[in-house]
């Protein structure tokens, strides 16, 4: 990956452009490719930094502006690097007079690498900047940097290693091998337990991007056949196999429906079903600060995903995330780009995106192209009802058949997949504190007792099954769900 950097960055300097910003996390890494390419081009590099300016001469520390004169006084061909540019680029003096320099540096074979984790080019440079991200490093590169590191480790445990590291950048990838063959004495297969859970440690450099554990699969779902279906017809989609068949790669899932319903449940099913590495993307952390812009967050989010890849990428209430895009040019932008990679990857992320509220979304998500496929997921029918109550008793150690089940879905009409779990608890309960097991009366009670969400939102369940109807596909096989209330 690096080397296609390097030479996508040595192609761009043949071609002329004289700025280019450079995006990467690994600064190390992108030095060690930007060199590369200044030798394929016969470049010398020279570093700036605010602390310490021109590498060679020291000159120009202070501000970015004092970097531009001092570049400006340098006469041979080189490849200058502006380090932590996304600090500095705001300089507008600076920027004035990099735009006046432009010819100068064709002239005198100069190129300015921006280089920073995001780089926002301001309007004046856009058209004069060209752009270029590190991606973060792939299995192959990662196997030669651990085989330099542990000679004569057996293939299969370097495979696993590399398999537990991807997502890492490569200095966080060696720093988590070191630690985790230091505490294991040795590669083996603790070292790698310690790896994965050392690499959970390390992406909390993200505070956007959680990894799950793979909690529940299909089977913990009750109805919802229909989606169901659907995922098992895609589980092999992934493969060579299907691309030479002509298929293209699945992108994923817009799930939309009712609270509490299984659309969380599904996001984690499909991880577990496919054994694909489940992430979530919380958006409302990604535009909540935390010491990253929305865009690098978002950027670092897709990128780990697509080093991981194949993998589940989850966004949680993804119209949440985005309302807020209407509302600055910031937020929209981000948007755009996250669009952007969602039509135009090509790595096997499958994105489950999950929806309450259509009023929120932008209408550019539903566009064709987005996703596969939009689903609605609806209150439970009366056989998903039984389903559910079904796997929940028999998850706290019940046998479901010693229940009428077909009488509880009866009383329980309504109730979301949520509250029917909440009413097998409570149930317990109370049959706990009385010291005795849970009866069918426990269970009844606990319905009544239970003021269904639908109560409270009654209007907007509606108007979302009406905005449903015609826009997305049931994911329930039982038509009687969608109609029981119109
Ligand atoms: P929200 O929009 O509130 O996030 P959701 O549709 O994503 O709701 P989940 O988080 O998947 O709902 O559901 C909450 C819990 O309710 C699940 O963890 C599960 O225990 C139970 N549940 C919901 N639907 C089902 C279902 N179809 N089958 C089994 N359990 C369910």
């Amino acid at each position: 990956m690096a080397k296609e950097s390097a030479r996508e960055l040595a192609l761009m300097i043949k071609a002329g452009w004289r700025l280019v910003a450079f995006e990467s996390f690994e600064e190390e890494r992108a030095l060690r490719t930007i060199e590369a390419a200044a030798t394929a081009c016969e470049r010398s590099v020279i570093n700036w930094s605010v602390a310490s300016g021109l590498s060679n001469t020291n000159q120009g520390a202070g501000s970015f502006d004092e970097g531009v004169r001092a570049i400006a006084a340098v006469s041979e061909p080189a490849l200058f690097v502006i380090l932590d540019a996304h600090r500095v680029i705001d300089d507008l003096v600076a920027v004035r007079r990099l735009r006046d320099m432009l010819q100068m540096l064709a002239e005198r074979k100069q190129i300015v690498v921006l280089l920073g984790p995001t780089i926002e080019v301001p309007a004046e440079l856009a058209r004069e900047v060209a752009h270029i991200e590190l991606a973060l490093p792939r299995a192959p590169e990662l196997e030669s940097l651990f085989k330099r590191a542990i000679e004569s480790a057996p293939a299969d445990l370097i495979d696993d290693a590399v398999k537990a590291a991807l997502g890492l950048t490569s200095g966080e990838a060696m720093r988590v091998l070191r630690k985790s063959c230091t505490a294991a004495d040795g590669l083996n297969t603790s070292a790698i337990s310690l790896m994965i859970r050392e690499k959970r440690q390390a992406l909390r450099r993200t505070p956007s991007l959680a990894f799950h554990e793979q909690e529940a699969g299909l089977a913990d779902i009750g109805g919802l056949d229909e989606l169901k279906r659907w995922l098992a017809e895609r589980r092999r989609a992934f493969g060579g196999e299907a691309r030479s068949f002509g298929l293209p790669m699945p992108r994923g899932l817009l799930l939309l429906g009712v609270q509490g319903c299984g659309k969380s449940l599904s996001a984690k099913a499909v991880a577990q079903e496919w054994q694909f590495p489940l992430l979530r993307l919380d958006l409302a952390a990604a535009f909540g600060g935390g010491g990253q812009s929305p865009e690098a967050a978002i950027r670092e989010a897709t990128s780990v995903a697509e080093s991981i890849a194949p993998a589940v990428l989850w966004i949680d209430e993804i119209e949440k995330g985005f309302a807020a895009s209407g509302q600055d040019g910031h937020s929209s932008r981000v948007f755009g780009s996250f669009l952007t990679w969602l039509s135009e990857k090509k790595s096997p992320v499958f994105v489950v995106a999950t929806a309450n509220d259509v009023t929120q979304l932008p209408p550019e998500l539903l566009r064709r192209g987005r996703f596969d496929e939009l689903f609605f997921v609806d209150l439970p029918s009366h056989g998903e009802r039984m389903e559910i109550l079904s796997i929940h008793l028999r998850k706290r150690g019940r046998d479901p058949l010693q229940f009428d089940l077909d009488d509880l879905a009866s009383q329980a009409n309504r109730l979301s997949g949520a509250e029917l779990e909440q009413v097998v608890a409570a149930a317990l309960y109370t049959a706990f504190a009385e010291q005795r097991d849970v009866s069918y009366n426990d269970l009844s009670n606990a319905i009544t007792e239970t003021v269904p969400l639908y109560e409270t939102y009654e209007e907007k369940i509606k108007e979302l099954r009406d905005w449903a109807r015609t826009r997305a596909r049931s994911a329930t096989i039982d038509a009687k769900a969608v109609n029981l209330f119109s």
